[in-house]
């Protein structure tokens, strides 16, 4: 018995990662009659394009003029509707490895594991960290004083809390926590936010109305006393330093993508990107591919427009991997009665 395998999720094709290019895989596949689970570390879909430009206009997506970043998501993950891709959301693939009946079990951070006969790694860049503080005594006290996600919002009532960062994710809990802590207060080092501009004027008034204190500063130092934090440094644009005692550090100063797990499943890589052909975009793994950012290959561009052209290619390989006897003819989605069954449209 293996526990592992006995809860696997059994799939023809596992895609790690849900940026666009993981998406319009689903498509691609789909089209070809392939159904595929979805598996990211991020709470939700879209990659890059949610994460890190949701608002920003894209320019070079064909036959879209312009398109925001986060409408192309929104586009894609109607495009795939009709093939019902099942997602993992906040799950990392922490492990891949071959069985011995040829198929691959991946294995999340969430113990989550999968048996497919194919994988797709749509990793971009990597998963998404949150950025860390890094300074002497930082690391020993994540998840006791120092956070960088709030699981429990009940935990700081009656503490005395600084909130690092001047995006929505800072503002949104110190605008929720407010009330039940002890002291609040809003540490960012420029006078202007990322956030909401309806977040910034409460997060104002509140800093007016004496219920927060908003510090324009650099965190420098931390004060420990036998392990414990008592206190930060802050240092403001003239360099003074001011001490601020506290209880509990919140750090929201976004994310930044690593490559992870991804770098040691053993595949061909240059530069931190899967190495693949240019005919089925499979690494050196047979059976295993990878599209978007996260490959490589002569004259490689990370275009968004180059990871929809790669997964249309991968799917006609797994098609073909899947099914090795079967004469797999193209077919217009304009005209092809099959192509409309699977869309689920009228010709
Ligand atoms: P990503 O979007 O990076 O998505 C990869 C996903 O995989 C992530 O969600 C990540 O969490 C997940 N993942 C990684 N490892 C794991 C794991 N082990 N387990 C689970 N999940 C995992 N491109 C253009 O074509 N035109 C533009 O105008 C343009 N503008 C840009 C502007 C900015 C500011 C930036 C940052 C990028 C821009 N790009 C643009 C690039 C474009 O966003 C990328 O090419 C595209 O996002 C790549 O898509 P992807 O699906 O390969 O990867």
């Amino acid at each position: 018995m293996n526990r592992e395998t006995d809860a696997a999720i059994e799939t023809d094709v596992l895609i790690i990662g849900a940026g666009p290019c993981g998406l319009f895989q689903v498509f691609e596949l789909g089209l070809l009659d392939i159904r595929a689970h979805v598996v990211d570390s991020m709470p939700h879909v879209g990659g890059q394009c949610s994460e890190l430009y949701p608002d920003k206009p894209i320019y070079d997506i064909p036959a879209y003029p312009v398109i925001g970043a986060q409408e192309l998501v929104d586009r894609l993950m109607e495009q795939i509707e009709p093939f019902d891709p099942q997602f993992h959301l906040g799950h990392e693939v922490r492990s891949l490895e071959r069985q011995p009946d040829g198929r691959f079990l991946a294995t999340t951070s969430r113990d989550q594991s999968f048996l497919a006969k194919a994988i797709i790694i749509a990793g971009g860049v990597g998963s998404f960290q949150p950025r860390k503080l890094r300074l002497a005594g930082a690391e020993a006290l994540e998840g006791i004083q120092i956070h960088y996600k709030i699981k429990d919002p009940n935990r700081f009532s009656g503490r005395r809390v600084a909130v690092l960062g001047g995006g929505d994710s800072a503002l949104d809990w110190a605008l929720e926590l407010h009330e039940r802590v002890a002291e609040m207060t809003v540490v960012h080092r420029r006078a202007e936010y990322r956030a909401q501009p309806a977040s910034v004027s409460k997060l104002e008034a509140l800093a007016e109305a004496g219920k927060l204190s908003i510090r324009q500063a650099n965190l420098t130092g931390l004060h420990l006393e036998e392990g414990t934090l008592t206190g930060i440094d802050l240092m403001a644009a003239d360099r003074s330093v001011e001490r601020l005692d506290l209880d509990d550090l919140l750090i929201f100063w976004g994310l930044s993508p690593k490559l992870g797990p991804i770098a040691q499943w053993g595949l061909g890589m240059e530069k931190n990107q899967l190495e693949v052909d240019t005919a089925a975009f499979q690494t050196s793994e047979p059976g295993i591919y990878a599209v978007g950012d996260i490959n490589t290959y002569p004259g490689k561009k990370k275009l968004i427009l180059s990871g929809f052209h790669e997964a249309a290619l991968a799917a006609f390989a797994i098609r073909h991997q899947l099914y090795p006897e079967e004469k797999l003819r193209l077919q217009y989605t304009t005209t092809s009665p099959v192509m409309h069954e699977r869309l689920g449209v009228k010709g």
